[in-house]
């Protein structure tokens, strides 16, 4: 049995009054949903601490996280949000790299890489999320296979001048997403056949580092899943769950992706 993981990425949507319906709704329908396959909510850093005090210890399977993390540990960094800020809210799961980030803010491979080791190697409880993925040039060029190595590779060559490749017990908290931009809120979903082969890719490139991690690392896919989706692509083997944006807006629709991926 897959141990899936489904995240929300609410992106810059909501407000006081529209999260607190939205997560009301969530916790009530998943409620009914006799299972435990954890769920991470992503909302804007500003309503973290509201999420946090939506939760309820029976519902212990929904966790937090945040869209973003600075690499730096403190300091003259205007506007941004550390590592230890988001765990004294409770933050489980932390997004790194989406794509929107790497496009609007320009961050690099290497800047992705220096975040995501921060969260490894500075914390023992928050996973980072690596958000992977080719644009449609790219994808139109032949080179996914091209961009995502040297988007993995960008993190696991920071990793390995710190020496933590061999450790799977911190190795295993990241999490890979494959992220094609090209379906990521244009509704053009990856067919579960690429979206599985992509990840088996991935899956591979963790195998030439630490074979025993790349049996443990999961890897999940986004862009544009919906519940008329989610079954087929949660079907393949390499598929570990789902980084959901726009139908995580939607609380019967997210619930019916987490009832597909119960199943
Ligand atoms: C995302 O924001 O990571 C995403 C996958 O968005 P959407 O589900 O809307 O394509």
């Amino acid at each position: 049995m897959k141990d899936c993981l489904l995240i929300a990425n609410w992106k810059m949507n909501g407000s006081l009054s529209f999260n607190k319906k939205l997560f009301l709704e969530l916790r009530e329908l998943m409620a009914n949903i006799q299972h435990d396959m954890e769920v991470a909510i992503c909302p804007p850093n500003i309503y973290i601490n509201q999420i946090k005090n939506l939760l309820s210890n029976d519902l212990s399977f929904i966790k937090i996280g945040s869209q973003d993390v600075c690499s730096e540990i403190n300091g003259a960094y205007t506007g941004q949000v550390s590592l230890d800020m988001l765990d004294d809210f409770g933050v489980s799961y932390s997004i790194i790299g989406h794509s929107e980030r790497r496009i609007y803010n320009h961050e690099t491979d290497v800047e992705v890489a220096n975040k995501v080791a921060r969260v490894l190697l500075s914390n023992d409880k928050i996973c980072p999320i690596l958000c992977v993925g080719e644009s449609l040039e790219q994808k139109n060029a032949g080179l996914t296979q091209d961009v995502i190595k040297k988007q993995v590779f960008a993190v696991i060559d920071c990793l390995k001048d710190k020496k933590v490749l061999d450790n799977t017990e911190i190795m295993e908290r990241i999490i890979i997403a494959y992220e094609p931009i090209w379906a990521i809120g244009t509704g053009e979903v990856a067919t579960a056949q690429v979206a599985g082969n992509v990840s088996q890719f991935i899956r591979g490139l963790i195998a030439e580092i630490n074979l025993e991690l790349s049996d443990k690392v999961r890897i999940i896919y986004g862009g544009s899943v919906k519940a008329n989706n989610a079954l087929e692509l949660i079907s393949q083997p390499n598929i570990d769950g789902f980084l959901v944006g726009g139908a995580s807006l939607d609380a019967a629709e997210f619930v019916k992706i987490y009832s597909h991926m119960c199943n």
